[in-house]
């Protein structure tokens, strides 16, 4: 495993961005992962632009989990503010892995696409208006 990329991965685990609940928000799931014990929740507020819930204006995520889901978690939510969101339900795993830098064993893919796909979710329940 690449150090830089293991140093991030602990770095987002200790001191994770945007962890925390929205006081305001238009969606939020949360899901687990039983083989590991993880559970993520994500929150999103979205920004309208052309008359649409267009942008990711904040989101935070909340739950616990291991290093890996945590640290997606926080990458991830990085990544997607201020991103249009027909943008953020395109991303894929190989984006999370690209991400994340380092490869994943079987038992962790769970861990690191967890957050990912409460975040699929979570979009997939804001209504549009
Ligand atoms: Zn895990």
């Amino acid at each position: 495993m690449d150090s830089f990329y293991r140093q991030n991965i602990l770095d987002h685990y200790k001191n994770p961005c945007n962890f925390g609940r929205l006081k305001d928000k238009h969606a939020s799931y949360s899901l687990d992962n039983p083989f590991c014990g993880d559970r993520i929740g994500m929150e999103i507020k979205l920004k309208i632009e052309n008359g649409k819930l267009k942008i990711v204006d904040d989101i935070k995520f909340y739950g616990e989990g291991c290093a890996i889901s945590v640290a997606s978690a926080s990458i991830l939510t990085e990544k997607v503010k201020g991103m249009d969101i027909d943008k953020v339900k395109k991303l894929t795993a190989d984006d999370i892995f690209d991400l994340l830098g380092i490869k994943l064993t079987p038992t962790r893919l769970k861990c690191a696409l967890l957050p990912l796909e409460a975040l699929h979710k979570t979009l997939s329940l804001v209504k549009e208006s």
